[in-house]
């Protein structure tokens, strides 16, 4: 081997290590990215878990809040969301909630502030 080809021997080799160094280099930033981009989403899915379930509880809280109220049980609700419904067809006014404690229950009757429109929506079934 002359001279000048060990030099350009010598100069391909270097070429080459710095090639695969700097493909390395871009290999080992990519995965960095990958594992930033990762821990972002792991951030991203802990937010939208607790604000699912922050909304979940808000939802809970919200239903309580209405029967403790309104003091009326699933049945009850139901009905009084159907008469709302029905209502609100004919006019768009706000209820009234009748409650009479009997020896056997309490009766609760809703009416139309507007029309006095009422019905009762009692569940005697739980009587
Ligand atoms: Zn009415």
């Amino acid at each position: 081997m002359t001279e000048q080809e060990r030099v350009i021997k010598d100069v391909i080799t270097f070429a080459e290590r710095n090639e695969e160094e700097r493909m390395f280099d871009n290999v080992k930033s990519y995965i960095n990215k990958i594992k930033r981009q990762r821990d972002n989403l792991r951030i991203e899915l802990k937010k939208y878990q607790s604000n699912e379930k922050i909304a979940e509880l808000e939802n809970e809280i919200e239903r309580l809040r209405v029967s403790s109220v309104f003091i009326l049980n699933e049945k009850e609700r139901k009905e009084e969301i159907k008469f709302k419904k029905e209502h609100r067809e004919k006019c768009d006014s706000g209820i009234y909630h009748f409650f009479e404690a009997t020896d056997l229950g309490i009766a609760v009757d809703v009416k139309c502030r507007e029309c006095g429109v009422d019905k009762d929506i009692t569940d005697y079934s739980a009587w």
